[in-house]
């Protein structure tokens, strides 16, 4: 598949068009952004790894009856994809407090929550991405009832089926954030899954093999990818 114009540019990924209206070639970068992109920085490695993680998921996800924009892997750095409309709402499921759920409520870090906790940011530079709630998802006419339902029901099955895969390769899913699109009438989970968008520690040890060792200057980040990588291939 021949990658054509470049349509999108974003933090860690580069969408570009094909000869195929229907697809795009994602190519994953090896730029890092944290905290509202105060913090930046490049992790040598980390968009093959992204690549390759996400690949894998998102074939594992579809085996569990997940739809999702993935068509399949290109290369190193780059997967074919369904060309979705990306709905502005980032939903994270959480199993374990950390980051934001931590600060904001006061709780520690690595308590285990009796049941998962799904959130909403609105997907929105210029607002900073505020924490919203179904409400306000109705209210502003990101989705409608029914497809925030099928969000949410997906949201809590995708959690299932990586925890235990995760689990499977002593990882523990601590948290991760989701995007969806629409292609065809359809809702797809998009974007990626991958150690930028998710929390992952390892089950004995607990050491973080995620993005927040880049975020809280933790060392070793090429390599937790790396680790993430070769539990899940
Ligand atoms: N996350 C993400 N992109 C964002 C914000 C968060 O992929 O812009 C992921 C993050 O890696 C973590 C989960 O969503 O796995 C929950 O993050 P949290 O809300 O705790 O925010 P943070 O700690 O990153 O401020």
């Amino acid at each position: 598949m021949k990658k054509r114009r470049k349509l999108y540019e974003g933090k860690a990924k580069i969408l570009y068009a094909t000869d195929e209206p229907h697809l795009l070639i994602q190519y994953f970068k090896d730029d890092a952004t944290a905290f509202d992109a105060m913090k930046r920085g490049v992790i040598s490695d980390k968009g093959h790894c992204n690549n390759q993680i996400s690949a894998r998921l998102f074939c594992v996800l579809e085996k569990n009856h997940i739809p999702t924009h993935f068509v399949k892997r290109l290369g190193e750095r780059e997967m074919l994809v369904k060309r979705v409309k990306i709905i502005p709402l980032e939903v994270t499921m959480r199993n374990i407090v950390a980051g934001g759920m931590s600060k904001r409520l006061g709780l520690d870090e690595g308590k285990k929550l009796k049941q998962p906790v799904l959130e909403y940011h609105y997907k929105s530079d210029a607002l900073h991405d505020p924490l919203i709630n179904d409400d306000h998802i109705l209210v502003l006419g990101i989705v409608r009832e029914k497809e925030l339902d099928l969000i949410k029901e997906m949201s809590f099955k995708i959690n299932k089926v990586l925890r235990r895969f995760f689990g499977q390769r002593n990882l523990e899913l601590v948290d991760f954030k989701l995007e969806f699109g629409r292609f065809k009438k359809r809702i797809l989970l998009a974007d990626e899954i991958s150690p930028d968008t998710c929390r992952l520690w390892d089950k004995k040890t607990k050491q973080k093999l995620d993005k927040d060792r880049f975020r809280r200057d933790l060392g070793n980040v090429k390599e937790a990818y790396k680790e993430v990588l070769k539990r899940v291939l």
